[in-house]
């Protein structure tokens, strides 16, 4: 069986750009992509704030060019799940159904995924009005009334952001308490933009079929059912980092998020790194993901080279 000198698990804008760099570096990477590959950039509609698009790009579009730039230099792709690694031993094993990979190093790049309300009206207006980054979307919400769902340090500090765009910001809280620090609760309930909706939560997300018009609340205290009308739901209820292949083998922080040594992307297990949002729960951008993934492929060639 062909030992890779690395394989690259995720393809996501940490993955892929990890990819770039390491097939610039001869080390002809394998890249384990997902079925579902591209990471969230696949789930986004225009991205403005990435770095040489001054016209915006779509998501997808943006990782079909993370995808060509890393086959350019002879990165090897593959869209399927990994269903297991062992990564432990000094030859790195990765499992796709029955296939078995080797490698010599390994990134991890695997995401993480904004939690959902679980309605089927939040997938069906996904991208139309329902989104879960308001750094990303935000803008397109001038002049107009949005939501955001969430109760804990996020939900505040993106509804504290989006008061810039929107005319007034709904904020959605379940319970009768902020979990945000205070200070972030001082800043949602003197904010003249943002009103709080205590013990409410969100029953459907209301459209006309291309775009959301309102949502359906419900108050959990009096049982009553009511209509907001607005133009936009963002999601603030927390993430998951995917962590379910190296769960128990790599360090995690207090959040359930990937460890690093302080300043690189190298992880308690030799030969193993990690890049992108299975490890960063604060800046969660596509660009922060690339810049991690451009570091995890440094480290990994150096650590090659001495391997
Ligand atoms: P948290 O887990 O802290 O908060 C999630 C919030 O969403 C809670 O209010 C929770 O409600 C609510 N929620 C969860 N599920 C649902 C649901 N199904 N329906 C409605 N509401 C729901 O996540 P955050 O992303 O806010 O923060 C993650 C970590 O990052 C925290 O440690 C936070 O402090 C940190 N952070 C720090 C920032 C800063 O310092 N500037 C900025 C952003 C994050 P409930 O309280 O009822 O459980």
């Amino acid at each position: 069986m062909k030992t890779h000198e690395l394989i690259i698990i995720g393809s996501g804008p940490a993955g892929l750009t990890a990819a770039i760099y390491a097939s610039r570096a001869n080390l002809k990477p394998l890249v384990i992509g997902g079925l579902k590959f591209g990471g969230q950039l696949m789930d986004t509609t225009e991205v403005e704030n990435f770095p040489g698009f001054p016209e915006g790009i779509m998501g997808p579009e943006l990782m079909q060019k993370f995808i060509e730039q890393a086959k350019r230099f002879g990165a090897e792709i593959i869209f399927k799940d990994v269903s297991k690694v062992d990564i432990k031993s000094e030859i790195k094993k990765v499992w796709v159904g029955d296939e078995v990979y080797q490698s010599k190093a390994i990134i991890l790049a695997t995401g993480a995924q904004p939690k959902k309300l679980g309605l089927d009206s939040e997938d069906k207006y996904w991208g139309k009005g329902v989104s879960s980054c308001a750094t990303c979307d935000g803008a397109f919400f001038r002049g107009v009334e949005i939501a955001v769902v969430g109760g804990g340090d996020s939900a505040v500090e993106e509804a504290t952001f989006l008061t810039r765009f929107a005319s007034k910001v709904h904020l959605i809280v379940r319970k009768d308490s902020l979990r945000a620090s205070k200070i972030m609760q001082d800043r949602a309930t003197n904010h003249e933009k943002i009103e709080i909706h205590w013990n409410t939560e969100v029953q459907e997300v209301l459209g006309d079929g291309n775009k959301v018009t309102g949502l359906k609340l419900l108050n959990n205290k009096t049982n009553k059912s009511s209509e907001l009308p607005l133009a936009g739901m963002f999601l603030a209820i927390g993430h998951i980092p995917n962590v379910k292949l190296v769960e128990g083998v790599i360090n995690q922080d207090d959040l359930g998020y990937l460890e690093t040594d302080s300043g690189s992307t190298y992880t308690n297990i030799d030969g193993v790194f990690v890049a992108g949002d299975v490890k960063d729960h604060k800046y969660r951008q596509a660009i922060t993901a690339a810049g991690m993934g451009c570091m995890a492929a440094i480290d990994a060639e150096r650590w090659l080279e001495t391997a």
